[in-house]
């Protein structure tokens, strides 16, 4: 039995194996042309370019030369090396100008199809080549694997550019060893084929291809951008308006990408969600609206991202932009907010772009660059890093040399890092693609691991761990309490940024199934926090649900003992490992824990603790799980869990975007809310019920209902009891911020 894989020599006999895979697409394709934004029009000013290179020849000194052995440097618009033509005076006088070589190839779609990505030449050339192949049967098409040459050596020869490396596959195959074929073209000359031949390191023969050229862009993605009532959406930037690290332009999110060499196609969308006026959004409220809203989108792995330009969301203003969607098929939109960046001055512009650019990279599956070490596999961390990815605040470039937000945007030249760039042009598909593999994870199937101790650490910060309750019974939903301890003043993110959810605090939890899991929020946010400047002996609190993982689900699904660990990034890059929490889950001791376990261990339950409720019908199960525990186990403990999730739901109105753009708003029902909410906080006044942050979460966010509601006095009586409860249990000052008024009430 013959196996089946691409780059293996196409045999013959069993049926299976592909036509010749000999390109049979006329040349005379479109060009290379700019609209992936790799290089500038090669056609739009060839007699200034020509003075800079060795492939590009002085008319007007009459030298012509086809010298071009390093003409791949001259392609680089940064590298700008001035080498001498060779005059050969004898010679017509004629400008030649090379083709760059880089781009995106295609081979014919029959048996297997290869989408070829060369990268030797152009804006930022990483001298790599990648590509994935496409199993074509009858009508259909399937992704089948993807490789990457992760360092090609080039020559010139015979008018040709030859590309070898070895490459990485998604898929066991002996023949690694690539080489590939460009013919050299002029500019005035249509773009050549490349042709890749496969062989092993032996120098066995396998498969060749021949792909047609395709695009200057290395990838394709469609963007389709919706609009909020009221806001006025980021449209560009001129990178001149305010100092910064790189030259003038005008930079659009899809242009920032183009530079990258990913072109972003405009699809259009543009319309008008018609909410109403200071109407807020909840990370649930989003998700539904993305499901119905966004025409292209599918419970499946496409280049396809949308962007919802917003005006607010729930968690205040120092939220500027998330990526939302963790849930599911993930990576496939996210949303930035305007409220307090709507006006057109060029830092509000800037941060426009920037947050785009960010929340899209997200999509893309980037990481932050402060946070490379918890993506599987980890990469070191960047916190230096001058890229779309890092936090300008975060910046810190190290040894010394100037830090934070002025430094960064001072510095910042408008583009990822080399490996960012790597990753978006290079890493394998699934790794890649929105709705491929689970935010944070690359293709590599490796162990994580729970942190260790810092060597050294003279942060003056300590970071404890424990978990609530203390007895959880199988299906009991589990809450980290996290409080950083300050023993020197120093700056650090206030509070409730250290809730997972904001990226700054990884949480490790070391299963009795015996794997370890780096724990993934089903939803990001991207906060651009205001630091807190935090006196010795201070004490931030917060605590967290993390029994919901967005790429492995349930997290306490068997009875046993845990391990959890959290990994705290301060503001100067200090990683702040904190001590061990275990925790011991026991199993059902009666046929009721055994129905509750079951109900919340549902997938969907996971997914509405985690929104603390949602009226999307995708979770409708989930939600009504929680109302079975209610009605059918009002008096199991665990119920205090349902009621909680229920009665914020019933707190907060719930916009419902319909896929035409109109909008349903189900209002605030607050009797329902107290009814669910109340007995939840009784029940939590001594040993039992919620955790202590929890508890004042819950009647911090009940009186600001009833705030919103007119209902003064009612939300006055729920923060004084509040705050009695706060100094009976002796919380830090720090968790009554919690029950802090909002500011637009
Ligand atoms: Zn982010």
């Amino acid at each position: 039995m013959t196996v089946l894989e691409p780059n293996a020599a196409p045999t013959t006999g069993d049926g299976m194996i592909p036509a010749p895979r000999e390109s049979t697409v006329p040349q005379e394709e479109p060009a290379m042309a700019a609209a992936g934004g790799i290089v500038a029009d090669p056609s739009a000013a060839p007699a200034a370019e020509a003075t800079g290179g060795s492939d590009a020849v002085d008319a007007r000194g009459g030298a012509i030369g086809t010298v071009v052995e390093d003409w791949l440097a001259d392609q680089s618009t940064e590298a700008g090396i001035p080498v001498t033509p060779i005059p050969i005076p004898q010679r017509p006088v004629l400008p030649v100008r090379i083709r760059q070589a880089s781009g995106r190839y295609r081979s014919p779609a029959a048996g297997f199809q290869l989408e070829l990505r060369i990268d030797v030449d152009g804006r930022r050339p990483l001298k790599k080549i990648s590509g994935d192949y496409f199993s074509v049967s009858g009508a259909t098409t399937s992704y089948f694997g993807s490789w990457t040459v992760d360092a090609v050596t080039t020559t010139v020869t015979n008018g040709a550019l030859v590309a070898v490396g070895t490459a990485r596959c998604t898929w066991p195959t002996t023949f690694t060893v690539a080489r590939v074929t460009i013919p050299r073209r002029t500019i005035f000359q249509s773009p050549a084929p490349a042709t890749i031949q496969w062989s092993t390191p032996s120098g066995a023969i396998g498969a060749t291809y021949t792909c047609a050229p395709e695009g200057a862009a290395l990838r394709v993605v469609e963007l389709e951008q919706d609009v909020e009532a009221g806001v006025t959406a980021f449209t560009s930037y001129d990178t001149g308006s305010l100092p910064s690290g790189g030259p003038a332009r005008t930079l659009t999110a899809a242009a920032a990408y183009g530079e990258a060499g990913i072109q972003v196609l405009d699809t259009g969308g543009g319309n008008t969600i018609a909410t109403s006026s200071n109407h807020v959004w909840n990370n649930a409220s989003l998700h539904g609206a993305m499901t119905a809203h966004f025409s292209r989108w599918q419970e499946r792995a496409q280049f396809k991202v949308w962007l919802l330009h917003a005006q607010r969301h729930e968690l205040g203003t120092g939220l500027r932009g998330i990526m939302f969607d963790q849930q599911g098929l993930q990576r496939q939109g996210c949303a930035s907010f305007y409220q307090v960046i709507q006006a057109g001055t060029p830092q509000n512009l800037r941060e426009q772009l920037y947050v785009a650019v960010h929340e899209l990279g997200h999509c893309f599956n980037l990481f932050h660059s402060f946070h490379k070490a918890f993506m599987t596999p980890p990469l070191p961390n960047r916190p230096g890093a001058l890229s779309w990815m890092n936090y300008p605040q975060n910046y810190n470039p190290g040894g010394g040399a100037p830090s934070g937000a002025a430094a960064f945007w001072g510095a910042f030249p408008f583009q990822f890092d080399d490996l960012e760039l790597a990753h978006l042009r290079h890493g394998f598909r699934d790794n890649v693609i929105m709705g491929g593999t689970p935010f944070g994870t690359g293709a590599a199937v490796e162990m994580p691991v729970q942190p260790s101790d810092p060597t050294t650490d003279t942060s003056g910060l300590r970071l404890r761990v424990r978990t609530s309750p203390e007895r959880p019974v199988l299906g009991t939903p589990i809450v980290l309490e996290l409080a950083l301890t300050v023993d020197r003043g120093q700056q650090v993110h206030p509070a409730e940024l250290l809730h997972p959810k904001y990226g700054l605090v990884q949480v490790t939890i070391s299963r009795p199934r015996g794997d370890t899991i780096v724990h993934r929020p089903p939803v990001l946010h991207c906060a651009e926090p205001e630091l807190l400047q935090a006196a010795p002996g201070q004490v931030l609190p917060v605590s967290a649900y993390i029994g919901y993982d967005a790429a492995a689900g349930q997290l306490f699904e068997d009875p046993g003992t845990y391990r959890i660990r959290a990994a705290y990034t301060a503001p100067d890059g200090s990683v702040v490992v904190s001590d061990t929490a275990t925790v011991r889950v026991w199993g059902t001791r009666s046929a009721e824990d055994d129905a509750v376990a079951g109900l919340l261990l549902g997938e969907e339950v996971g997914m509405a603790m985690t929104l603390l409720g949602s009226d999307a019908p995708a979770l409708g199960s989930g939600m009504a799980a929680l109302e079975e525990i209610t009605e059918e186990h009002a008096d199991h403990p665990n119920a205090v869990y349902a009621r909680l999730a229920l009665g914020i739901n019933a707190a907060r109105p719930y916009t419902a975007v319909e896929p035409d753009g109109s909008v349903a708003v189900r209002e605030r029902d607050l009797d329902r809310a107290d009814a669910l909410l109340t007995p939840a906080i009784d029940a939590s006044r001594g040993e039992g019920g919620l955790d202590d942050l929890t508890v004042l979460q819950v009647m911090g966010y009940l009186a600001r209902s009833h705030a919103a509601e007119g209902d003064g006095v009612g939300a006055r009586d729920l923060r004084r009891d509040a705050t009695r409860l706060a100094e009976e249990k002796e919380l830090p000052g720090a968790a009554l911020g919690l029950l802090a008024e909002d500011p637009a009430d």
